[in-house]
């Protein structure tokens, strides 16, 4: 049966469920019949079963990243070379582009036509930004004065290690990979086991665009042995971590209790999404925006704006033309090309999910859009966008990060009420404000307390600009990934002072 259209070409029947180690230059097999068995989020059928990993696996991944680091078969390439090569393999990429986006849907579930004009052009732009923003860093950092030379000599840290979550299985992968290998680090990757499908395959095709045997690892398996053992590992200099906040801080005392290693740890959200009676005029575009900020990607992304936060005077008029608009907003098979919102990634997510939205009920809340499990004939992980209104600070569903899609909507009188409602939770990683107001724009951003934050006085739409650096706040996380400093953050610095 050909799901997709001729737009990927791709169909179930040619999917290759093989999912492999790979390490120094070698795919190792790992398909079992025992251990953690991976769901479609389409239709619940088995995809594929994944051994849980064992401790050796990572201990000779390790090992191989560290000869390959030490014999300077990467680290000493000048750096443009690196950037060449890590440009080849965003070309070999984008020859599978289709492909990677199919296995991103099915993996995840996301739809297909999200992965193809999201997913698969960020991973891309994301992957190239870092080749040629490394040759910049390592180009620039030298000054001198007539009585001495100083400089910053900027070298790689050693075997970076990397654990990744599942909501953008290829991206938040390109995310680590770009950034440790442009600054001539050697990597050990850890996928999230529910998404185990592309980092493998993009590990083989980087030996195809010359980086060398040993430089990329991949170790598949559970968060409790793979994960825990890369934490502890005394030979990784650097432990990059995209997930929750709860094994952040695991992967916190991990480092502590191990080598002292660098940490950077990019964790949970719970933004609000702040709309002030003085927003852009066209409430349409508005309420548009809200729910591709509330439900993009069903809601599992970790800036996604789960709090509405209306200033009383727009409440009335907003709320009925964003729940109007948010009726088309309807589940289906991610595979079709016509879906915008599809299955969450696994049945533990929708357990989660419908658990939040029960809370939600019993501590008060009003629901005022979907909060049921849908698409029962598909046997999927399908459950409608959620929106509650009249939630109090201390509901569950106001304060904890269901990484799903249930939208918390709260009203606000003026300028500090909202920031006490917007500050109110533990995490700290964006905010988006809706004012044509300047002086409240900056006052609003200065008192939130979040990595990024987003004032949108115009619904025009604008280009994405190159990648720039955030760092979580609070239980959101720490350190900087992303933009020129992300790439910073994957080398260390020594000062050299000569006097002459
Ligand atoms: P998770 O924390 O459950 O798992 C993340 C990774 O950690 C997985 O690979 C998992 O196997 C591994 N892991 C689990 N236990 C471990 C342990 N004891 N030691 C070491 N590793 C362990 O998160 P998730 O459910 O996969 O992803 C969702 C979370 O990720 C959300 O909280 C979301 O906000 C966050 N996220 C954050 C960002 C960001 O940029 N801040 C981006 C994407 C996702």
């Amino acid at each position: 049966m050909n799901i997709l259209n001729s737009q990927t070409n791709e169909t179930t029947n040619n999917f290759d469920p093989n999912i492999y180690d790979f390490i120094d230059g070698q795919k190792l097999e790992l398909n079992s019949i025992e251990g953690f068995r991976k769901y479609s989020p389409r239709d619940g059928s088995l995809l594929y079963t994944l051994h849980p990993g064992e401790t050796k696996r990572v201990d000779m991944a390790v090992a191989n990243a560290k000869e390959a680091f030490d014999d300077g078969r990467w680290s000493n390439l000048p750096v443009r070379e690196r950037a060449r090569i890590l440009n080849r393999l965003a070309d070999l990429i984008e020859v599978k582009f289709d492909h990677f986006a199919y296995l991103e849907s099915l993996d995840a579930g996301k739809p297909i036509t999200a992965a193809l004009t999201d997913d698969l052009p960020t991973t891309l732009s994301e992957l190239r930004y870092y080749a040629h923003g490394a040759d910049n860093i390592f180009s620039k950092h030298h000054f001198t004065d007539h009585r001495k030379i100083s400089y910053e000599h900027r070298r790689p840290l050693g075997v970076v290690g990397a654990i990744i979550g599942w909501n953008f299985p290829l991206l938040l992968a390109i995310t680590k990979i770009g950034p440790a290998l442009a600054m001539g680090n050697t990597l050990v990757l850890k996928p999230s086991a529910l998404t185990s499908l592309s980092a493998c395959r993009v590990a083989e095709l980087a030996i195809e665009a010359g980086v060398p045997p040993g430089v990329l690892n991949v170790v598949h398996g559970s968060g409790a042995v793979v994960g825990s053992t890369l934490s502890h590992h005394r030979d990784i200099k650097l432990l990059t971590f995209t997930g929750s906040s709860v094994i952040g801080r695991e992967i916190m005392v991990a480092a502590g209790n191990s080598n002292m290693k660098r940490v950077l740890l990019e964790c949970g959200g719970k933004s609000p999404n702040i709309v002030f009676n003085d927003c852009p005029e066209d409430l349409n575009a508005v309420a548009d925006e809200v729910i591709i900020s509330a439900f993009r990607n069903q809601g599992q992304v970790c800036i996604a704006g789960s709090r509405l936060l209306l200033q009383e005077g727009i409440k009335a008029r907003l709320l009925p033309i964003f729940l109007e608009r948010l009726a088309a907003l309807r589940p289906g098979d991610p595979l079709d090309p016509n879906t915008r919102f599809g299955p969450v990634v696994s049945h533990e997510q929708l357990r989660k999910v419908m658990n939040y939205i029960d809370y939600g009920k019993r501590q008060g809340a009003k629901l005022i859009h979907g909060g049921n499990r849908v698409q029962l004939e598909l046997d999927g992980f399908y459950v409608e966008p959620t929106v509650f209104d009249d939630v109090a600070l201390d509901h569950a569903i106001a304060q904890e990060e269901i990484f799903g899609p249930v939208l918390s909507v709260f009203s606000f009188r003026d300028e500090q009420e909202a920031l006490k409602i917007a500050n109110s939770t533990p995490y700290g990683l964006a905010a988006s404000v809706w004012t044509q107001n300047l002086g409240r724009a900056q006052r609003m951003a200065h008192g939130i307390e979040a990595g990024f934050i987003e004032i949108r006085a115009t619904t025009a739409p604008h280009d994405d600009d190159a990648p720039f650096s955030v760092e979580g706040h609070k239980q959101s996380g720490f350190g900087k990934e992303g933009g020129m400093e992300g790439l910073l953050s994957y080398s260390a610095v020594s000062t050299v002072d000569i006097r002459i």
